[in-house]
């Protein structure tokens, strides 16, 4: 049994920091498992908005390359009197943003423009050609090989963006350089308003120059990714930036969600703790009432055993024809007599305290007077009070209530036995009733030692014994005043003690008036 319970405390023992572990672990890896999420949400928007800036500067580039391939198409080196005649005439629908085509001879040391076509206007061209014989050609990479590559030139010229394409073709051996001016106004107002205004509603693209000034759309939410690229052959000084709004989002709706998880893991966390909490103080209790269980079997037997003795070692004496007084003999017979009663009291006690227990307390309740049946148990306990006086107090008019009297018999003895029992010094034991507006009380002085404070609940719990019994050893079971309680709450009453003035204690049993004690007849409690 002791390697039982040994084995069952380890386990509980084990077990709790076991569980705690389990959570804490759970935990962990709950937690664990948000955050990469979280990261694979943030790297899969990160690739997601680093194609969408890819593909839309991709595409601008593609426009621009393709303008240049049917300006390639259309102007030609060899037919140089009408140079540009055929680029003209498809120019606005083939290439919108070429404003106008030069032809360049790279061969004479000025390196003048030979041919010139233009869209525009007269003066900006002249401004224009000026620009590219005495600044624009140094910043080209003519030299470079080969020489025939299509080749662009971005920059800041005079306060203006230029964007240049350009190539070179050797004829009658003489080298020539074919320039497009492309005008950047009408890519920035024709071109990005094309490809990037409103064609996708999940994501927005702007255009910043090289200083980080917006040249196209506006500026992009800093909540969100937004990821940018430089254009890569054409308009290179500029960087195009995009975001996605559908996971700016996504975003919002995962932070609110993972503080919904965070708030789920922390009740989920609360409950375990609770149960855990509910279990232990569980657990402690079953081990309290287990040791004062097996406390109340060592009393009771150690009760039944003391008189027992009595009886059988006087009942010897007696049949052994050795005691020759009448008066011995007579003595002998009363405590055979007190000690049989004490007996009888004893088990009648623990028979309806586990009646009770169990659910199977039969009472009978009746009309009666409260008085007439506290007089019966007065009686009774007077027999058996040695020196001390026990008196009655009972006031005049006391209304009549519903009672069990077998019930309030054994409860109204239980008081006065332990009055005699725990004040044995005491000179008189007083025994009065009182009427209250709802109830009448029975109440039982000692001139005893009084009980301490911490005592006065707990000990009409059943099993619980109090320092008044444990400190002078007096002999009990801890099942009297949890008896009293279970017949005070039957009666629908309620019993408790109270410090008396006589420095005892004054124990109350209060039986409701008017009580319909339930139901009237015999009933189960
Ligand atoms: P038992 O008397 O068998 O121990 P009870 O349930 O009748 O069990 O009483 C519970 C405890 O209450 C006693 O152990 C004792 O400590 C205390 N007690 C009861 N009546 C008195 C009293 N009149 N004076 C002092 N202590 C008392």
């Amino acid at each position: 049994m002791a390697d039982r319970t040994r084995r069952e405390r380890l386990l509980t023992f084990l077990l709790l920091p076991a569980v705690v572990v389990a959570v804490l672990v759970l935990l962990g890896v709950t937690i664990r498992n948000s955050l990469q999420l979280e990261k694979l949400r943030e790297k899969s928007i990160v690739e997601a908005t680093y194609v969408l800036a890819s593909d839309n500067a991709d595409r601008l580039e593609q426009r621009i390359i393709e303008q240049d391939n049917a300006v390639r198409v259309s102007v030609r080196v060899e037919a140089r009197e009408d140079f540009g005649n055929v680029w003209l005439s498809s120019s606005a629908q083939q290439t919108p943003t070429v404003r106008a085509v030069l032809l360049l001879d790279l061969s004479s040391r000025d390196r003048p423009v030979v041919a010139f076509a233009s869209r525009g206007l007269q003066l900006e061209d002249e401004r224009f050609r000026r620009l590219l014989v005495n600044t624009l050609l140094s910043d080209m990479e003519l030299n470079q090989a080969p020489r025939s590559q299509l080749r662009h030139l971005h920059g800041t010229y005079q306060g203006h963006d230029y964007l240049i394409s350009y190539w070179q073709r050797d004829y009658q051996r003489r080298r020539y350089l074919l320039v497009a001016w492309h005008s950047v106004p009408l890519i920035v107002h024709k071109l990005f308003a094309s490809l990037y205004s409103n064609r996708d509603p999940q994501s927005r693209v702007n255009v910043v120059d090289s200083e980080g000034r917006i040249v196209y759309g506006q500026p992009l939410s800093r909540g969100g990714v937004t990821l940018g690229r430089s254009f890569q052959t054409t308009l290179y000084k500029w960087h195009l930036n995009a975001t996605i709004i559908s996971a700016e989002a996504l975003g919002e709706a995962l932070a609110s969600r993972q503080k919904l998880e965070a708030l789920m893991v922390a009740v989920s966390l609360l409950v375990v703790i609770a149960g855990l909490i509910v279990v232990v103080v569980a657990v402690a209790r079953e081990r309290r009432l287990s040791n004062l269980k097996s406390d109340f079997v060592s009393n009771v037997s150690h009760e039944l055993k003391t008189p027992l003795s009595s009886v059988r070692m006087f009942g010897e004496l007696l049949q052994s024809g050795r005691v020759d007084s009448d008066a011995k003999r007579r003595q002998y017979l009363e405590i055979i007599n007190h000690e049989s009663e004490r007996l009888s009291a004893l088990i009648e006690n623990v028979l309806d305290f586990a009646r009770a227990e169990r659910g199977k307390a039969a009472y009978e309740f009746a009309e009666r007077s409260l008085a007439e049946v506290v007089e019966r148990a007065t009686g009774v306990c007077r027999s058996r009070a040695g020196d001390t006086l026990i008196e009655m107090r009972v006031p005049a008019d006391l209304p009549l209530v519903r009672i069990d009297e077998h019930a309030i018999e054994v409860a109204t003895t239980n008081l006065i036995d332990n009055a005699l029992k725990y004040a044995p010094d005491g000179k008189t034991v007083v025994v009065a009733l009182r009427a209250t507006r709802k109830t009448v009380e029975i109440c039982v002085t000692d001139e005893g030692p009084g009980i301490p404070r911490d005592d006065r609940k707990r000990i009409f719990d059943r099993f619980v014994r109090g320092r008044a019994a444990t400190e002078k050893h007096v002999r009990g079971s801890g099942i009297g005043l949890a008896l009293v309680k279970q017949i005070a709450e039957a009666h629908g009453g309620r019993t408790w003690v109270e410090p008396a003035a006589t420095g005892g204690s004054t124990f109350v049993l209060a039986v409701k008036v008017g009580t319909r004690a339930r139901k009237a007849g015999r009933q189960n409690v």
